[in-house]
């Protein structure tokens, strides 16, 4: 028999919480995955570790997702970070804090949390039917009547939850199948972007600056020569551009702003420690000490070895020339303003298949936050990254999957 309570579509984060806490209620759940196996994205989170959740306070947790993120207040009353924490305990992954508030299970393995999910949905006596595509469903009255798979076959329930997620990394399932469904039932789509995604520069050192990183720096985000935001932390460098924490944090308002067709540079500011009297005096120092050696041998004191060459070249610093030769006020100035300030040029973010998030999604408007009910359909609820809500890295996506499961799960009566 294909009937069931509730059908839960996508066996992500989401919707692994969502049909182990709807079968918790009573209800014979099925959940379709179309993969050979479930969570695989959740799989690869973390590097491999998992970064399963983030130690902020509800409402700074909240501000971690932008305008969007009031929509989460109703999940996270339900579900939170401390939940979490005690769910994956009782399932055997006890998990640690590190910096930045981020938690990770103690065994620094992402399956370790992919297991106790399905354990918990297993127990549940949760029905996983994987190598099932949804394609269709079938609409009467507002109402879902059945869904057809690819394989047309067909499954019957009295209530749906799509959290089939977003459209990034879509080796491991998430193709964006779930916006063209409920398109077609009638939700708005806010058009999914990449958030969390690598630059593209087209500058001509990034060969040579290729997995360097930098630590401890400031970088701003230009657009039309106006600076629109500035940030402390880490980046690297790739050979297409650039990438790590800092860039990841732009790179949804940068994809806006190259939209907008503005022209962007990030600019990094090498020694942000440092104000402009203390670099000024360190110069002094290190010009002096060097006297007639080349620039690049004082460099060293200052860049790291990688950074040296395309830090002269963009500065028209001679190789040969003498630190003796910019001990002057002037020179030094504008030697100063090298380290504040050095330009790269971005072209492009990569593809949305590259991004870790999912920008966009179904409209909030159309779904009540208190139950992840869809506004239109009388039986479809929504859960995970298929919503349009996007955070930071640092646990705050998967903590919202969850979050928005466990809820969905609670409110199907
Ligand atoms: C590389 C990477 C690292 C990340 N690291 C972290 C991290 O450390 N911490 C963090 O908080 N977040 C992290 N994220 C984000 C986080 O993984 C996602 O936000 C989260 O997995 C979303 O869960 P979900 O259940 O909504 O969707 P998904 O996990 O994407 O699951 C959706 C599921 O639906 C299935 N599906 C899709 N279409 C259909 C269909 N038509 N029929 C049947 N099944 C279908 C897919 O195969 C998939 O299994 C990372 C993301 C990436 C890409």
């Amino acid at each position: 028999m294909n009937n069931a309570d509730v059908i839960v579509i996508g066996a992500g984060a989401s919707g692994l919480m969502c049909a182990g806490i709807s079968a918790q209620q009573g209800k014979t759940v099925f959940l379709l995955e179309k993969k050979s196996r479930p969570a695989i994205k959740l799989s690869i989170t973390g590097k491999g570790r998992c970064n399963i959740t983030n130690s902020k306070p509800i409402r700074e947790f909240i501000n971690e997702f932008g305008n969007n993120g009031k929509f989460l207040y109703s999940a996270f009353s339900k579900f939170f970070n401390t939940d979490t924490i005690n769910f994956f305990e009782e399932l055997g992954v006890s998990c640690s804090l590190e910096r930045g508030g981020r938690y990770f299970p103690k065994s620094n393995n992402a399956y370790a949390v992919v297991k106790a999910l399905i354990k918990f949905v297993k127990r549940k006596n949760v029905k996983i039917i994987i190598h099932s595509q949804v394609e269709k469903f079938v609409l009467e009255n507002k109402q879902i009547k059945n869904i057809i798979l690819k394989d047309g076959t067909t499954y019957t329930a009295k209530n749906y939850v799509l959290a089939t997620g977003g459209k990034s990394y879509p080796l491991t399932g998430s193709t964006g199948d779930g916006y063209k469904i409920a398109q077609a039932l009638g939700h708005t789509i806010i058009a999914p972007q990449p958030a969390l995604v690598p630059l593209v520069s087209n500058d001509q050192h990034l060969k040579q600056l290729n997995k360097l990183k930098l630590k401890n720096i400031e970088i701003s985000v230009i657009a039309n020569n106006d600076i629109v935001s500035t940030l402390f932390g880490e980046i690297e460098f790739t050979i297409f551009g650039l990438t790590g924490p800092l860039i990841l944090k732009v790179s949804s308002k940068v994809y806006s702003l190259l939209k907008e067709k503005k022209s962007v540079e990030i600019s990094i500011n090498l020694k942000p420690a440092l104000d402009d009297k203390q670099l000024d005096a360190r110069l002094i120092r290190e010009l002096n000490n060097f006297g007639n050696l080349p620039i690049r041998n004082m460099l060293k004191t200052l860049l790291p070895l990688q950074l040296i060459e395309p830090f002269m070249k963009k500065n028209n610093i001679k190789y040969t020339q003498k630190c003796s030769s910019i001990i002057n006020k002037e020179k030094r100035k504008k030697l100063l303003d090298s380290f504040r300030k050095m330009k790269f040029k971005i072209i492009s973010t990569r593809p949305i298949d590259e991004a870790i998030i999912t920008k966009g999604g179904i409209s909030l408007k159309e779904v009540d936050q208190k139950t992840m009910k869809s506004k239109l359909i009388n039986n479809l609820y929504f859960c995970g990254e298929i919503l349009d809500i996007d955070g930071p890295t640092g646990g705050f996506n998967l903590q919202a999957a969850f979050s928005t499961g466990y809820l969905a799960g609670k409110s199907i009566i």
